[in-house]
Parts: C-alpha cells; sequence; structure tokens
C-alpha cells in the first residue's frame, strides 16, 4: 500500500501504482478494486508525473475538493458549536445553518 495515495474517491478501496514508466518519468495510479466488487467502482485511473525534484506528484489523485470543503465546514461547525455550548456567543441557528449549508455544497440536501 502506499502511504502517498489517497484511497479511490469513489469505493474507498486503496489505490495503487499500475504502471510505472520509471525511464519516462510517469505512473499510472489507480483503484485496486477488488475483483469481486468492480462493478460498484468505475475503477479511475491517472498519469502522474514527476516534479522539479524528480518525485512523484500525486496532489492530482489525492485532491478531494468536495472532502475538503466538507472538513473545513465541519471544522467551522466545531468551532461555533463550542461557542454556542459555553455561552461564548455565537447562535445556534447559524451552527444549524452551516450545517445544512455544508451538506448542500456536497449535494446532500
Ligand atoms: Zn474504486
Amino acid at each position: 500500500m502506499s502511504d502517498k495515495l489517497k484511497p479511490c474517491p469513489f469505493c474507498g478501496s486503496e489505490a495503487v501504482v499500475k504502471v510505472d514508466q520509471e525511464d519516462h518519468g510517469f505512473q499510472i495510479v489507480g483503484c485496486d478494486t477488488p475483483e469481486n466488487m468492480s462493478m460498484l467502482c468505475p475503477s479511475p485511473m491517472m498519469a502522474v508525473y514527476k516534479n522539479e525534484s524528480g518525485e512523484y506528484d500525486y496532489r492530482n489523485w489525492n485532491h478531494r475538493p468536495i472532502e475538503s470543503a466538507l472538513v473545513e465546514a465541519l471544522k467551522e461547525l466545531l468551532d461555533a458549536e463550542w461557542m454556542v455550548s459555553h455561552d461564548w456567543g455565537g447562535d445556534r441557528q447559524a451552527v444549524i445553518g452551516k450545517a445544512k449549508s455544508a451538506l448542500a455544497s456536497a449535494g446532500e440536501m
């Protein structure tokens, strides 16, 4: 398992280097969906190239904009909830509004 690659964004399976063309400076990374689950995932793959330091740059594979937005929204929500629960100000309805907004941005509401 590579600790540099986030799991598959579709099914959560381990991501692996499927093709390593070291001589040509690229790899193909993708979902390592188990055979019996292959109908559950489109099995994405992506070419990854070396950066200026000569190391493979996995940022594009690891980029998860919706996850990042949800994590940020949850952090804000927890901060706001802490403020409300400790009577340090804040507005419970505003906290709930942030939660709904975060879910809506993820297409869940
Ligand atoms: Zn997958």
